[in-house]
């Protein structure tokens, strides 16, 4: 499955990190939609294209995964 084109504005690198750190130290399995930037629990680390409860996009992704693969926003902007 491709890296969706278009990730959400507020799929920022803090959020995945502490969506990754909220998985480590709870119960919680946080993903995120990279098309609406909704939080959606019941998310597996390596989830990959799981339907959006908000949006109904397969654009919800696990919180590793999205560490994994680099699908999130930099907080200082565009990398130099
Ligand atoms: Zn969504």
């Amino acid at each position: 499955m491709p890296i969706p084109r278009k990730i959400h504005e507020s799929v920022s690198l803090t959020r995945v990190m502490e969506a990754c750190n909220r998985y480590d130290t709870s119960l919680d399995n946080p993903g995120i939609c990279l098309a609406c930037g909704q939080d959606q629990d019941g998310c597996e680390p390596d989830a990959r294209g799981y339907t959006c409860e908000a949006c109904d996009e397969p654009q919800v992704y696990g919180a590793q995964e999205l560490l994994i693969m680099g699908a999130y926003h930099t907080d200082g902007g565009r990398k130099a």
